[in-house]
């Protein structure tokens, strides 16, 4: 599976050594952006997530450039590669031992997603999106779904290393509505859930959802009670892939985080047993479980694709020689090399310690979690365009992989709220009494 580097590639690291012998391809300062707090058990996933990176992710990524644009979604991520995620025990986190899940110490569990994620990301952004929507809706199922279902459900998980999971929310209309929220009856998700002889017709759309395309069991919401605002009449269901009236629509194509197969979904008098029914009436709040580690994860893929940029291109100045001497020696290289590596830095603080505030349920985990993704995002962006530019024309060939890490950092400020709507999300948990409503008249 591992192709060859393609040779562009190769020429630069072969043609520059001569003029810089002390530096060699691979060497970059990762290490000195870990945290030096982990526990054994950490270091250990980590290490092992990071040879499943290096040995197996960054080859297969680099082996073949177009395997990203083929638009045959099913053929883009060979099988290998998730049961390469589960031989390392990374597919199936969240999900609890008793059901045959690799179970993390709950004290530091948000902390450890975090850890992994980025680990992931650094290989491929859109392979750890695959595998954190296993990870985030599990941590909702162990929480909200009834035992027979976790029984049932886990065990298709575990027991199978393709199989995936997804979580609907998005509507082609009104997506910052839910985040904000836009608590008014006229502002409901348009999908809507009526019981009727013992069981819900579900009928609407949901559209960019990660894993929509390939999941084989969705978490759907969709508005039971239209009287009411969305966080009173939104209720969250269990839907197989297999169940009547349910129609994948299409894969998205995205600028970025290809392999993760972004997907639409259709419901046409869709019919869900009463039993899948996973909470009525307040299912966004309850969906807490899910949203603030998923913002955590959301920074810590960021970070991920920006230790990537920082790698390639630490490398890169190293090696290549521009008026007589390498990049890094030319002080305009050196300078954005620094910028690089401290917006890095400042990301893995605040990812940490918000990381550390939602383990701890901490009063202010709401506020830090949103920081972390709004921070990320941008400054990962900066970090991407600097490995753009300091790769010079390379920087823009799509056979050279630099210019994927870039559409990769382009996706998240897109990903679980804009980055002006979490802003307001933020001085709204700051300032609850005085912030606005953001949307609709004040009251
Ligand atoms: C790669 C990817 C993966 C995703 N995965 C999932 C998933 O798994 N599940 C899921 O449910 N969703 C998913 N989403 C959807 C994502 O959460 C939404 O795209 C995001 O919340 C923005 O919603 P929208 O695209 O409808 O933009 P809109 O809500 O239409 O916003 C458009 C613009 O208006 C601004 N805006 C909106 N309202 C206000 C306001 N009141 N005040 C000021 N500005 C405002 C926004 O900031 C934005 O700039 C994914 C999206 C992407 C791109």
């Amino acid at each position: 599976m591992a192709g060859l580097v393609p040779a562009i590639y190769v020429f630069v690291y072969c043609g520059e050594k001569g003029a810089n012998p002390g530096a060699r391809p691979g060497m970059t300062r990762r290490d000195a952006f870990m945290s030096t707090t982990l526990s054994e058990e950490q270091r250990l996933m980590r290490q092992s997530c990071r040879d499943f990176v290096d040995d197996v992710v960054i080859p297969f990524i680099r082996g073949d450039w177009q395997r990203e644009w083929v638009m045959t979604p099913e053929e883009r991520l060979p099988a290998e590669i998730l049961q390469g995620a589960e031989k390392v025990g990374i597919r199936t986190l969240g999900v609890p031992e008793e059901f045959g899940g690799i179970e993390l110490d709950r004290a530091s569990e948000v902390q450890t997603f975090a850890l992994i994620a980025e680990e992931i990301a650094r290989g491929d952004s859109g392979l750890a999106d695959k595998l954190v929507q296993n990870w985030k809706v599990s941590v909702l199922l162990r929480n909200l779904a009834p035992r027979h279902l976790q029984e049932k459900w886990f065990k298709r998980l575990v027991d199978d290393p393709q199989f995936l999971l997804a979580h609907c929310l998005t509507e082609p209309r009104g997506a910052s509505d839910r985040w904000l929220p836009y608590n008014v009856p006229e502002a409901a998700m348009h999908t809507r859930a009526v019981k009727q002889n013992g069981e819900w017709i579900i009928n609407g759309r949901k559209q960019f959802i990660s894993n929509g395309y390939d999941a084989g069991l969705f978490v759907v919401y969709a508005n039971t009670n239209p009287a009411v605002g969305m966080l009173q009449g939104t209720s969250s269901f269990l839907v197989p892939r297999d169940t009547p009236g349910l129609t994948v629509a299409r894969c998205n194509e995205t600028v970025g985080c290809r392999f993760m197969n972004n997907g639409e979904l259709v419901f046409e008098n869709m019919h869900v047993p009463a039993d899948h029914l996973l909470v009525e009436g307040d299912a966004l709040g309850k969906a807490a479980v899910y949203f603030r580690p998923g913002k955590i994860i959301q920074a810590a893929k960021n970070l991920g694709v920006g230790v990537r940029a920082f790698e390639v291109t630490s490398d890169y100045v190293q090696n290549y020689v521009q008026g007589g001497r390498i990049l890094i020696k030319h002080q305009a290289v050196a300078l954005r090399l620094a910028d690089m590596a401290t917006r890095i830095e400042a990301v893995r603080a605040l990812l940490e310690r918000a990381s550390k505030a939602v383990d701890d349920n901490a009063p202010d985990a709401d506020t830090l979690c949103n920081m972390a993704k709004v921070f990320a995002s941008e400054e990962i962006l900066k970090v991407a365009q600097h490995a753009l530019e300091l790769h010079g024309g390379n920087g823009v060939m799509l056979d050279f992989g630099v210019e994927k890490i870039f559409r990769d950092a382009a996706i998240f400020l897109h990903m679980d709220a804009t980055v002006d709507i979490s802003r307001f999300k933020i001085v709204k948990s700051m300032f609850p009494h005085t912030a606005g409503k953001y949307a609709g008249p004040e009251n």
